[in-house]
């Protein structure tokens, strides 16, 4: 048994505990309370540190780590445009592991343990089995037209992926799938999907563009498919309403996003027991707007935080995105008090377990769940973490590496360093840096 001990234990699922003990057996936590009382076994010390269940981020590309700060200040439709050219230009299956297996080096670093990664090459499914983070890699379909041959075409394509990554489905690492969204999938395709019995994923209510492209058959993304001579129409009265109308809430899909969602919209997420993942910093990057995270909360609507694509965030850092989530949520309200320290921290725990379907096994520090665990240190503020330790995590420590991480028993970054890192990962992926910055 292994007792890691800490100023602060933070349970989640209970209030915190000052000089606490998590100890661990056979990867999963058999003991949370006073370090007194805690059973025998070989100590680690972790000392003036928080240690709180693995960070769960509930969205992220991991295969575009690589585009991090070359697609800056665009327009959402010349965003999606620039990268896919990029990606067709350059990128290659090993380009997309590396980029990949970056992105999950910095997550481990960050505390980040589980990852549902929404991936259009497969690549982050074999970064996750390498490095043995926990996630779900939601295989992505697209067909923007609804011709019966296209619809198929992409359905076919999608059955050979799936049979292919199921062969590496662990433990830790599942796979879904992740219809892209309403401006890149049919309704036809959206209905497929809705009915394949998968764990499911979309980009949703994200832009005004694409409310427009739903709504009004306009916009951006109507030009774009008009110019490819796709008929354009109005499909719903909303985003989420398209879903409901096509089975796919249903299906109690990931909904990630979800910046424009009426209270209407609200009340069909919460009744079809479908999860939302909320990623402040992307949507506030790409001008995409505040999220009503308090209504869909207030909704008993499970939500965790996603970071989003490097290539939208530019870090990924759940600490930072609980700062920002909070930030903006007060923003929004005007009233000091929306969207405590306490609770977003658990957006970024349990939140994101309930949301991605894994609360039964991570997310909060108990007795019988996997252990999951990242550990922040709290040194350099001097003491005065003691008196909120929640506060300390959201409000004062930023963008910080985690000193220790584990991930079901077995340690991936002690003392700040990343275990088993993989020394020539940084050169590779500075050749895929130029290769990109030379096509741009
Ligand atoms: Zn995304």
């Amino acid at each position: 048994m292994i007792r890691y001990h800490a100023r602060w234990v933070l349970p989640i699922s209970s209030p915190p505990i000052r000089d606490g003990t998590v100890v661990e057996l056979a990867g999963r936590i058999v003991y949370v309370g006073p370090r007194e009382t805690a059973p025998d076994g070989v100590d680690r010390d972790l000392g003036d540190c928080a240690l709180l269940p693995g960070l769960v981020n509930a969205h992220t590309h991991l295969e575009l780590t690589v585009f991090r700060g070359l697609l800056e200040d665009l327009t959402f439709r010349d965003w999606i445009v620039r990268l896919q050219a990029l990606k067709v230009a350059v990128m290659t299956p090993e380009r997309f592991l590396d980029s990949a297996r970056f992105g999950i080096a910095e997550g481990v670093r960050a505390g980040i343990t589980t990852y549902a990664d929404t991936c259009d090459s497969g690549a982050s499914l074999e970064a996750m089995r390498e490095r043995g983070v926990r996630g779900i890699m939601y295989q992505e379909v697209f067909s923007p037209t609804a011709d019966p041959i296209a619809v198929s075409d992409a359905a076919a394509r999608l059955a050979e992926q799936l049979a292919r990554h199921e062969l590496f489905e662990t433990e830790l690492q599942h796979v879904g799938v992740s219809p892209h969204a309403p401006y890149t999938v049919s309704d036809p395709l959206f209905a497929l999907v809705a009915r394949s019995g998968r764990r499911i994923a979309i980009h949703i209510a994200e832009s005004d563009a694409e409310h427009r492209f739903v709504t009004e058959g306009e916009g951006p993304f109507a030009d774009g498919h008009r110019a490819r001579g796709f008929p354009v129409a109005p499909r719903a009265t909303s985003p989420i309403a398209l879903l409901a109308k096509l089975g796919v809430l249903d299906a109690h899909p990931l909904l990630i996003h979800c910046v424009r969602v009426s209270d209407t919209d609200i009340d069909a997420i919460a009744q079809s027991g479908s999860t939302v993942a909320h990623c402040p910093i992307s949507n506030a990057k790409l001008g995409h707007g505040i999220a009503p995270l308090l209504a869909m909360l207030d909704a008993g609507i499970p939500v965790g935080l996603g970071s989003d694509s490097m290539a939208a965030n530019n870090r990924m850092h759940l600490l930072e995105e609980s700062r920002i989530a909070v930030l903006a949520q007060r923003v929004r309200a005007s009233r000091a008090n929306a969207l405590p320290a306490a609770r977003a921290i658990e957006l970024a725990t349990l939140g994101g377990a309930r949301a991605l379907g894994l609360a039964d096994r991570i997310g909060s520090l108990e007795v019988g769940k996997e252990a999951d665990l990242a550990c922040f240190d709290l040194s350099s503020l001097a003491g005065s973490a003691d008196a909120d330790p929640e506060s300390a995590l959201v409000f004062a420590l930023g963008a910080e590496p985690a000193k220790f991480v584990s991930v079901a028993g077995t340690p991936k970054v002690w003392n700040w360093e990343l275990l088993n890192e993989d020394l020539e990962l940084h050169g590779r992926v500075v050749d895929i840096v130029t290769g990109l910055r030379e096509h741009i």
